[in-house]
């Protein structure tokens, strides 16, 4: 008989290590050394086993004191201490996840029992103004359902499916093992059934025994105002159907914005950039300015320079959660003409001579600091 590992050194922590700690380095260890992840592994097997063992009696608070004072005699001989096999029950690395990440992996739970459908994602691509406004659409999508022709038992019409003889319908096959330290019970998926505990000897025409038949169904969604790109809404349910009455997976539709001509989405604002003329720019105008909600009259004054922003309050995109609404930016930018006629050549050379720099403050500025610049030589 080999010599026996220290409980403490097996699971690689300290004697004085706490209860948590304790768990989180047996999580660990047994999750690399479940047979599930290392078929055929004799050395991987005898290490989990070492690791359960070790994990029995460090995680209970009354033999972990005995090991502490009497070590591996506390555990050992006839009538000792009182327990000699290791019973874990661990259906498969499927279970250990469940018991304890708390849902990890909630598509592969143990196959015998109810399983949650599996959820399904679906993208949409919609307009600025149907974002803007909400949208009620219909969408098409391709799921499994369940058989209509066996009701999803997956037998044939009049017959059913037979319980397993080799599981008893479990699922599980259950063996013992005798090693040195004592007996272990351990739990492995069923091999004539699959874990499903039943045999389907007639199989069901329609879906070929699975029970499950991909179907398109066409499911509408109202897809809410303000909604913005990239975010996803989920349909409760409407993923595909459980197995053994296990709930509906859920499914996930996620909103593309297709780019709008003229208007730009920054949270709920909307921007917008204007061209204008440059007698508009100095002289002021009425311009007509494209909301969302259609055309609206913008006073821009007079002396405007290019690139001023002016604010359209509530003129943007309706909150999700509120009746708010996001602001409207207009960004003007003063077009310069490129063809000009000779009158127009000729009238603004007047209006050069007229005027010269006068209430250009920028320019003036500007060429002030540029004298200054080059004064000294
Ligand atoms: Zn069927
Ligand atoms: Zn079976």
């Amino acid at each position: 008989m080999a010599e026996k590992r220290d409980y403490y050194e097996v699971l690689g922590v300290s004697k004085s290590a706490s209860p948590d700690e304790i768990k989180k380095a047996y999580r660990k260890l047994a999750k690399q050394y479940h047979p599930d992840v290392n078929p055929d592994n004799k050395e991987a097997e005898a290490k989990f086993k070492e690791v359960n063992e070790a994990y029995s009696v460090l995680s209970d608070e009354q033999k972990r004191a005995q090991y502490d004072r009497f070590g591996h005699d506390a555990f050992s001989g006839a009538g000792g201490a009182g327990f000699s096999g290791f019973d874990f029950g661990f259906g498969g690395l499927d279970d250990l996840f469940e018991s304890f990440m708390g849902g990890f992996g909630r598509t592969r739970t143990k196959k015998t029992g109810p399983q949650r459908g599996n959820d399904l994602q679906y993208a949409i691509e919609i307009t600025f103004e149907e974002a803007a406004f909400g949208v009620s659409k219909e969408i098409s999508i391709s799921r499994l359902q369940n058989c209509s022709v066996c009701g999803g038992s997956g037998a044939k019409p009049g017959t059913s499916a037979e319980t397993c003889k080799r599981c008893q319908g479990t699922g599980q096959i259950r063996y013992t093992q005798a090693t040195p330290f004592g007996q272990f019970v351990n739990v492995k998926t069923c091999d004539a059934c699959r874990g499903e505990g039943k045999i389907i000897t007639n199989p069901c025409d329609n879906c070929h025994g699975k029970g499950r038949v991909s179907k398109t169904s066409r499911i509408s969604i109202n897809i809410p105002a303000g909604i913005d790109d990239g975010q996803t809404i989920s349909l409760r349910g409407e993923g595909e159907p459980g197995l053994r009455g296990g709930p509906a997976g859920d499914l996930y539709v996620t909103i593309h914005i297709k780019p709008h001509a003229i208007f730009k989405r920054e949270g709920y604002d909307v921007v917008c950039d204007v061209p204008i003329s440059f007698t508009q720019a100095a002289l002021g105008a009425e311009i007509d300015i494209p909301t969302i909600d259609g055309i609206a009259k913008y006073n821009i004054p007079e002396g405007t320079q290019t690139g001023t922003v002016f604010k359209l309050r509530g003129k943007g995109i309706k909150h999700l959660r509120s009746n708010n609404r996001g602001d409207q930016y207009i960004r003007v930018n003063v077009e310069v003409p490129t063809k000009l006629s000779q009158k127009q050549k000729e009238l603004l050379r007047q209006f050069a001579e007229v005027s010269g720099d006068e209430g250009l403050e920028q320019k003036k500025g500007f060429f002030n600091k540029v004298k200054d610049l080059f004064k000294e030589n």
